[in-house]
C-alpha cells in the first residue's frame, strides 16, 4: 500500500539526502517529491548557489561525492585554485569544476527570467532523475543567523566561513513576507498520501520551509500521515550544529524537543531506538534504528518507515 503512495519529503541537505536515497530504493521515483530548503542559497562570484537543492539532486542522480555527501563525485578545483593563485581570492566556499556547470546554467536561466522551480525541474530531468525536486519557494528567502560574536550573519558566512562556531541567538528568513507557496508545491502537497520530515536540522533546514507564508497552514490542514524522523540520536546530533544550536537556544537536546518544535504540522514521529520513546496526545510514535551509515541502512530505514505508516493507515 505504501509503495503506491505519493510521498512528499521536506528536506535540507546531507542528513535529509540520506533518507532521500533510501526512499528511492524502495518507492517508485515518480511517486516521490522533495520540497527542499532554499534558505541556504546565496549569490557568490556571480553564481546562484543552492546547496541543499544540489545535494539532493546529485544524490538522487547517483552523482554525489560519497565521502562528504555533497558536491559531484571525482570533481576537481582547478577554477578555485586559479582564483586564489592569480587573484588572491580566498576560496572559503568550495565549488568543484564540474559543479560549476550547474551554477552557471542555473544563473543564466534565472537571469533569463525562469523560476527556480522550472530550473530545478530542467536540471533534474537532464540528470535523469525520476523524482520531483521542488525548491520550497521561488522567491529568495535567505536564512539569517543572529550571533553573539558577529551580530547578523548570512547562512553561509555562519555555516561555512565561521564553521558554525558563533553562538546562535536567533534565526530568521529575510524576504519571507514577499514569498509564497508555489503552485508546484501546493499541488504536490494536495496530491500527497504521506508527508515526511527528513532528519534534517529543524532550525536551519526545515524552519525556512515552514516559514514560507502559507506552508504551515497547508500542512496543518492535510489529513494524512505527517511524520518527522528524529535528527537527534542518544542526546546528540549525528553531524553538524543541530545539538549546539538547541543548547544555545536554551532547549534540551532530546527528540521530545523536536516533536514540540513540529507541533501542529506533524502527527507521527520516528524516534531512534537509542532514545526514550516520545509520547504525546494525538501523536503516533515508533522507534527504529535511524542511524544511516551505508546504503543498506538508508534503504532499511525508508522501508521500515513506510511499512509502519502502511500499518497505521490500514
Ligand atoms: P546538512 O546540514 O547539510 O547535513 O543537512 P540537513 O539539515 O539535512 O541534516 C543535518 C541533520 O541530519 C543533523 O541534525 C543530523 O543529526 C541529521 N542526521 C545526519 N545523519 C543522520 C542519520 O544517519 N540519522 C539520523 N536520524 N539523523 C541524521
Amino acid at each position: 500500500m505504501a509503495l503506491a503512495s505519493n510521498i512528499v519529503v521536506l528536506t535540507g541537505g546531507v542528513g535529509g539526502a540520506k533518507l532521500a536515497s533510501g526512499l528511492l530504493d524502495v518507492a517508485p521515483a515518480e511517486r516521490l517529491t522533495f520540497i527542499v530548503n532554499t534558505g541556504d542559497d546565496f549569490w557568490h562570484l556571480g553564481l546562484r548557489i543552492c546547496p541543499d537543492l544540489d545535494t539532493t539532486m546529485y544524490t538522487l542522480a547517483g552523482l554525489v561525492e560519497p565521502t562528504q555527501g555533497w558536491g559531484l563525485r571525482d570533481d576537481s578545483t582547478v577554477t578555485l585554485d586559479a582564483l586564489q593563485a592569480n587573484y588572491g581570492l580566498e576560496p572559503w566556499f568550495k565549488l568543484g569544476d564540474k559543479d560549476l556547470a550547474t551554477h552557471l546554467l542555473r544563473g543564466e536561466m534565472l537571469r533569463r527570467g525562469d523560476s527556480l522551480t522550472d530550473i530545478s525541474a530542467r536540471l533534474s530531468r537532464e540528470l535523469g532523475i525520476g523524482a520531483r525536486l521542488l525548491p520550497m519557494c521561488d522567491a529568495e528567502m535567505p536564512t539569517i543567523v543572529e550571533t553573539d560574536e558577529y551580530g547578523e550573519l548570512g547562512f553561509q558566512e555562519y555555516f561555512v566561513k565561521q564553521r558554525w562556531q558563533p553562538a546562535v541567538k536567533s534565526i530568521h528568513n529575510r524576504g519571507a513576507a514577499a514569498a509564497g507557496v508555489s503552485d508546484a508545491v501546493k499541488s504536490a502537497l494536495t496530491a500527497a498520501d504521506i508527508v515526511l520530515f527528513a532528519p534534517s536540522n529543524p532550525w536551519l533546514s526545515v524552519a525556512p520551509i515552514l516559514a514560507v507564508p502559507g506552508m504551515r497552514d497547508l500542512l496543518a490542514a492535510l489529513d494524512l500521515p505527517k511524520v518527522a524522523v528524529t535528527p537527534i540520536i542518544g542526546g546528540d546530533a549525528v553531524k553538524g550544529p543541530t545539538a549546539k544550536i538547541m543548547r544555545e537556544l536554551g532547549l534540551q537536546v532530546t527528540a521530545t524537543t523536536i516533536v514540540e518544535y513540529y507541533h501542529g504540522v506533524i502527527n507521527g514521529f520516528v524516534d531512534d531506538v537509542r532514545n526514550d520513546l516520545c509520547q504525546f496526545d494525538g501523536l503516533r510514535a515508533t522507534r527504529l534504528d535511524t542511524l544511516m551509515q551505508d546504503q543498506n541502512d538508508k534503504r532499511a530505514l525508508a522501508e521500515a518507515i513506510l511499512n509502519w505508516i502502511a500499518e497505521w493507515r490500514s
